[in-house]
């Protein structure tokens, strides 16, 4: 499949081109163009005219357009779940649900961009005050650059556009260089649910050339970004005076109460399928897990026990539960770091193993050290760690020992521990009785420390995309 650019509607190629590549066996996908400056700058050249367009749609129109993009996918479901499983490597059954996610988020923005509300200000509440009354309204920013991860290409690409056409803005898209095909797709769907093209601009490319430009654009007024800390800090760093949003990393930790030793099962398959879901390439995947003392030797036993009955291989078959993690590199760092936490003295109770270039048993290992890069780093790979804590203290204390606070967990019938942790876990989202991984579209999402800076959810990212306006009139 031969990608392009879209700007104003128009593919636009390139002379240079990127390979894509299916993470499970290597083999070609497609192309892309090779992005640079002067195609971003052709891209906010078309967005200002997108601008000027869409800021004329009534708030129903934006609804209307966004509810047929919402059908057009749903109706082509199939061919995005396969574009999604060649180019990210997930499985066909976690593509389908990508694509359902990317659906509802498209509508949830619908459904918000008829209320996007302002309020009167009570200007004579101010001494000396008279005959003065108005309001403030909440108005689009303009442009906006979105730049995406290569895990959810498409849902979170949603996460982004659909909330900003909403509003009003136009868009300029920087997907992943590994997963651009599928949002290329989309942009042509929202096209053809009736924006303006001018507003629906995608810039294919690396991230230090196309994504760089976007980022510098002084005529780009929010970059909102969702991927690693170091290339969210990098941005901040080269972005200078605008708004960003950023939806960066994490290595969610879960405690396990003493009093669970009822429903340990449960919970251990519940971990398990939220480490290894899309091979542990997920944002909030459960990383770490702290076990009480009590409840330890029966939670390894029944985690291993679950985790060797997933089936890891071909992505494309309907029974696969795990597939490949993106590429070789990612799975070579992998393996390092599983094996500097042996050479620290961490224990592998569960895989350890790599079945082939890219794909990694579902791995569980123990009594792993703090100071071992899988007990500190985000690993974005098929890896739980489990550790025992003797208390909710102590729990809560190594939930919080990281530089990260994305969503944590908490597992207890204990009522004052679920709010201990709730009120001391350092975190955007605390999951009771829960696993971290737990997300839905409409939610405010997003974390506190390394892993960013603002909400989405398309009501909340709304209001990261919206200004305020205040409005005043003299009545006398
Ligand atoms: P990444 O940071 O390598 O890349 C993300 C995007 O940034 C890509 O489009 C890339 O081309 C672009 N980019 C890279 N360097 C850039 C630069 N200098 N200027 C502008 N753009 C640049 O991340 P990734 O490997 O694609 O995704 C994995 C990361 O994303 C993980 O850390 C994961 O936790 C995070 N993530 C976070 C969330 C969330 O909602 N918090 C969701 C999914 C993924």
């Amino acid at each position: 499949m031969k990608g392009y650019m879209l700007i104003a509607g128009k593919k636009v190629y390139t002379q240079e081109e990127i390979k894509i590549f299916f993470p499970y066996d290597g083999s070609l996908v497609g192309t892309i163009p090779r992005g640079k400056e002067e195609d971003v700058n052709l891209a906010v050249e078309s967005a200002k005219v997108g601008f000027e367009k869409i800021k004329k749609m009534t708030a129903y129109e934006r609804y209307q357009c966004l509810q047929r993009a919402a059908r057009i996918i749903s109706k082509r479901a199939n061919e995005f779940a396969q574009l999604l499983t060649l180019e990210v490597g997930k499985t066909i059954k976690e593509s389908m649900g990508e694509v359902g996610r990317a659906v509802n988020t498209i509508t949830l923005s619908a459904e918000e961009a008829k209320r996007i509300l302002g309020e009167e200000v009570p200007f004579d509440a101010a001494p000396g005050i008279k005959n003065k009354v108005g309001f403030y309204r909440r108005v689009p920013l303009g442009i906006i650059g979105c730049i995406t991860p290569f895990n959810f290409p498409l849902n979170l690409t949603c996460h982004k556009v659909a909330p900003a056409l909403a509003a009003g803005n136009s868009v300029i898209i920087k997907p992943s260089e590994n997963t651009s095909l599928v949002v290329i797709k989309l942009a042509e769907v929202l096209i053809e649910a009736g924006f303006p093209p001018e507003a629906v601009n995608v810039v294919t490319g690396y991230g230090e050339e196309a994504g760089d430009a976007l980022v510098r654009s002084k005529d780009v007024r929010m970059i909102t970004f969702t991927g690693s800390v170091e290339t969210g800090k990098i941005i901040m760093s080269r972005g200078g005076l605008k708004k960003y949003a950023m939806e960066l990393g994490s290595n969610a930790g879960v405690y396990i109460d003493e009093d669970q030793d009822c429903r340990l099962k449960e919970i251990a398959e519940k971990v398990a399928r939220g480490g290894f879901a899309l091979a542990g390439q997920v944002c909030i995947s459960v990383q770490r897990v702290f076990v009480h003392e009590k409840l330890f030797d029966t939670f390894i036993e029944e985690i291993t026990a679950f985790s060797k009955t997933l089936k890891v291989g071909d992505p494309r078959k309907d029974d696969t539960d795990m597939g490949p993690v993106i590429d070789e590199n990612a799975a070579d760092r992998i393996m390092e770091w599983i094996e500097e936490a042996k050479s620290l003295g961490a224990e592998i109770v569960c895989g350890g193993k790599r079945i082939s270039n890219t794909l990694i048993e579902p791995t569980v290992v123990i009594n792993v050290p703090e100071k071992a890069k899988l007990f500190k780093k985000e690993v974005f790979g098929p890896v739980i760690i489990v550790n025992k804590v003797s208390s909710i203290e102590e729990g809560i204390n190594q939930v919080n020992n990281s530089p990260y606070g994305l969503q944590a967990g908490i597992f207890t019938n204990n009522l004052k521990n679920a709010f201990k942790f709730s009120e001391e876990v350092e975190c955007g989202g605390i999951m009771v009785n829960e696993i971290p991984t737990f997300r839905v579209d409409q939610m405010p999402y997003g974390g506190v420390k390394e892993s960013g800076i603002g909400r989405e959810g398309p009501h909340f990212a709304i209001e990261e995309m919206t200004e305020i306006k205040t409005i005043c009139f003299d009545l006398t």
